[in-house]
């Protein structure tokens, strides 16, 4: 086997019987990865009770299904890298890190209690998969309600605690009644989610799209003050604008009014969206197709 490849760990009955007869390391480590469903907290497990036996400087574990780069210490020159899976699932890769060239046995040992990882990462995935549902909308694949008040509670929190600027953008989809009245239901129902779509795809990876109500979206950009949030609303604004939908011989565009608000010291949960939705229907007042900035308070 070549040292730097990658490796697919294949689980069976067999392989845990003949492992079962390495050595009792086995039952060490699998009891302390039954105790958490975190990817994390399993990777840093696994590394630090193989460590006696299998020393490495580092580690990286990859996960593309949930987007998960963990990492721990520095790059070194040799590695070996494994493909995790059982039956079909695919369970992400590891890979070990040191200055020296890993030997033969230390693999086969290696191998060997990667079966003690495999079962409890395949936990992970589908506890993982089944929080991903209760917190997605199945229409738009956006963030869903549910998530919404514990997400901006933790960012509010996060900003206040590390003075980082935090903005909400509030979108709601121009006289949509229309659309379903004109083309059907299922036509707005596509309309809803390729306007989640354009939304997406203008927004950064850091920022959060959640499905607030019927055709209302709520875009949290962390880290970002008023002025980048009303250059990221125009943004979508103009994309929006700018999409045309087909649906059957038909094609047709739509419009939006966005609000925008910016965090500040005092503010609740309820204050700084309460902000964004006012600058929404304001935009709407205005004639709609349009961002509005939150009304400045006026201290007298
Ligand atoms: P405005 O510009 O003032 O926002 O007008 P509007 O027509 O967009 O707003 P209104 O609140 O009058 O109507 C919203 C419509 O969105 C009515 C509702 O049937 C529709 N809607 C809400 N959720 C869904 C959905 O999941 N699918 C479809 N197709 N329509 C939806
Ligand atoms: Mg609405
Ligand atoms: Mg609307």
């Amino acid at each position: 086997m070549k040292k730097e490849s990658a490796n697919i760990a294949i689980v069976s009955n067999n392989t845990f019987e003949a492992s079962k007869s390495v050595n009792l390391h086995h039952y060490d480590i699998s009891s302390a990865l039954q105790t958490t469903l975190e990817f994390n907290e399993l990777i840093n497990i696994f590394s630090s009770k193989i460590k006696a036996l299998i020393p490495h400087n580092s580690f990286v574990y990859e996960n593309n299904e949930f987007n998960l780069n963990i990492s721990q210490g520095i790059v070194t020159k040799y590695s070996c890298t494994y493909a995790l899976k059982v039956e079909d699932m695919q369970l992400g890769s590891l890979k070990l890190m040191r200055r020296q060239q890993f030997e033969e046995d230390e693999l086969n040992l290696l191998e060997s209690l990667l079966c003690s990882l495999i079962y409890p990462l395949k936990n992970a995935t589908l506890f993982n998969r089944a929080l991903k549902m209760a917190y997605t909308d199945p229409l738009t694949k956006t963030n869903n309600r549910t998530s919404f008040d514990s997400a901006l509670e933790r960012e509010i929190q996060l900003s206040h605690r590390n003075s980082r600027h935090l903005s909400v953008i509030f979108f709601d989809i121009d006289h949509f009644k229309d659309i379903n009245d004109h083309f059907g239901h299922e036509c707005g129902d596509i309309a809803l989610s390729s306007a989640a779509n354009c939304i997406k795809e203008v927004v950064r990876s850091s920022d959060m799209v959640f499905r607030y109500g019927g055709e209302e979206f709520v875009i949290l950009l962390s880290d970002t003050d008023i002025d980048g949030a009303l250059i990221m609303a125009e943004r979508i604004r103009k994309k929006i604008e700018n999409h045309t939908i087909a649906y059957g011989m038909e094609t047709f565009k739509l419009t939006a009014s966005l609000g925008v608000s910016s965090l500040k010291g005092c503010d609740t949960i309820e204050s700084l969206i309460k902000r964004a939705d006012s600058a929404m229907y304001q935009a709407k007042a205005k004639g709609r197709n349009r961002v509005q900035l939150e009304a400045i308070a006026v201290l007298v």
